[in-house]
């Protein structure tokens, strides 16, 4: 079975590209061209300098000593929260600008629900001195207030959605409607493995050097390229494309991916998109997303700002419905303990959505001194005032 894109963009029967007419020729120019200039030598020079001294790359692989004790397996932790900015997102959006400057491109733009793309695409537009507009629903700016400020700093525009219920969804809507009518001197730097093909693609490709890492590194240290388990947390699935990525063809790696369960699978308040979704298109793709009967987008929650999202990227859909990889879920509580149980026995304050991952350690029943990797996507700084406020006792 195959877990890579198609030549049509799709995975299994997800994917494609469903987009309105007025997009057409920038989607299909970036279909005929994208691996060319992604894999061409020039490219590649730009991409890995500023991965190395600007994002600080390789992030290290390490062993967390403590954290194995407790559960009786080799624990690694891929560390994507020392990436300049905090998390893994900035791989994608350093690769994505490279590629709209090839593309003669000078305005950016994005959306961004928690700030955190945002913040990453202004970074990387501050670097390469572009035009930069940040769509974000009007709630989330009032509910993120620093990312706003961040991307301020760096130079952004941070542009309200005010429209349904303003938030995520409402600003992707915006966003589609700004490349449409600006389809020559722009390009959309979506977030995450989702969108268009071959947006989810691309987005697998920039993160998976997450995964390329991973195999030397464990060589290294192991003396085998393969671990036993890959565990990620998947909003868009990003993170976790890229941590899976050059795993997803050998079949003695287990892949895990962790969803956010909020407040309970059933409650009516997560994000548990392969439990409660269906398939459908959402952003531009076939993919699996929370809806009413009547096809409409179900609000999803989350603690962690991160995994509030309703659907999953193409991928992901594929390797849940081909049972590739496991889906496990965790919920807001199991976050919130995991993020005080790797602050006190590593000394590493992980961010809440990178918690979810780690929530499922307890859950793996894998032979002990399996080697299992877990992938910290994110830092937990821009999560401490909901620590202060979940921690009574601090
Ligand atoms: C945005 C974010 C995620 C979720 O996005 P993916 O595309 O699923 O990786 C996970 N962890 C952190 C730290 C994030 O900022």
């Amino acid at each position: 079975m195959a877990f890579q894109v198609d030549k049509r963009g799709f995975y299994g029967p997800y994917g494609g590209a469903y987009i309105p007419e007025m997009l057409h020729q920038n989607i299909d120019y970036l279909q005929r061209n994208y691996l060319e200039i992604i894999n061409s030598e020039d490219f590649i020079k730009e991409m890995d300098a500023l991965l190395k001294d600007y994002i600080g790359r390789p992030t290290p692989l390490y062993f967390a000593k403590r954290l194995s004790q407790k559960y009786g397996y080799k624990i690694y932790l891929k560390r994507e929260d020392l990436c300049h900015t905090g998390a893994h997102k900035v791989n994608n959006t350093i690769g994505q600008i490279l590629l709209a400057k090839r593309l003669g491109k000078t305005r950016i733009i994005a959306e961004t629900g928690a700030g955190q793309h945002g913040v990453a695409t202004a970074t990387v537009c501050a670097l390469m001195d572009m035009k930069c507009i940040v769509y974000m629903g009007e709630v989330d700016i009032e509910r993120q207030a620093p990312n706003v400020k961040r991307m301020r700093m760096l130079g952004a525009e941070v542009r309200p959605a005010t429209s349904g219920s303003k938030t995520l969804k409402d600003a992707t809507n915006e966003a589609m409607r700004d490349w449409i009518s600006h389809p020559d001197d722009t390009h959309y730097i979506i977030g995450s493995v989702v969108g268009p093909h071959p947006f989810p693609d691309m987005v697998a490709r920039f993160q998976s050097i997450i995964s390329k890492e991973i195999r030397w590194q464990l060589q290294e240290k192991e003396g085998r390229e393969n671990p036993d388990y890959v565990i990620a947390c998947v909003g868009g699935g990003s993170n976790a494309a890229g941590a899976f990525y050059h795993f997803l063809d050998e079949k003695d790696v287990h892949l895990v991916a962790v969803e956010a369960a909020g407040h309970g699978v059933n409650s009516g308040m997560s994000a548990a998109t392969t439990i409660l979704g269906k398939p459908g298109v959402l952003h531009g793709s076939k993919t699996l997303f929370m809806q009413t009967l009547d096809g409409q987008v179900v609000e999803p929650h989350s603690i962690s700002a991160g995994l509030d999202y309703p659907g999953i990227g193409p991928i992901h859909a594929w390797l849940f419905e081909s049972g590739r990889a496991q889906f496990m879920s965790a919920t807001d509580q199991e976050a919130l303990d995991s993020v005080m149980e790797l602050s006190r026995l590593e000394g590493i304050i992980p961010a809440l959505e990178s918690a979810h991952a780690l929530a499922k350690l307890k859950e793996l029943n894998a032979p002990s001194d399996s080697i299992v990797i877990v992938n910290l996507s994110g830092r937990g700084d821009k999560d401490l005032d909901t620590y202060i406020r979940e921690f009574k006792n601090l």
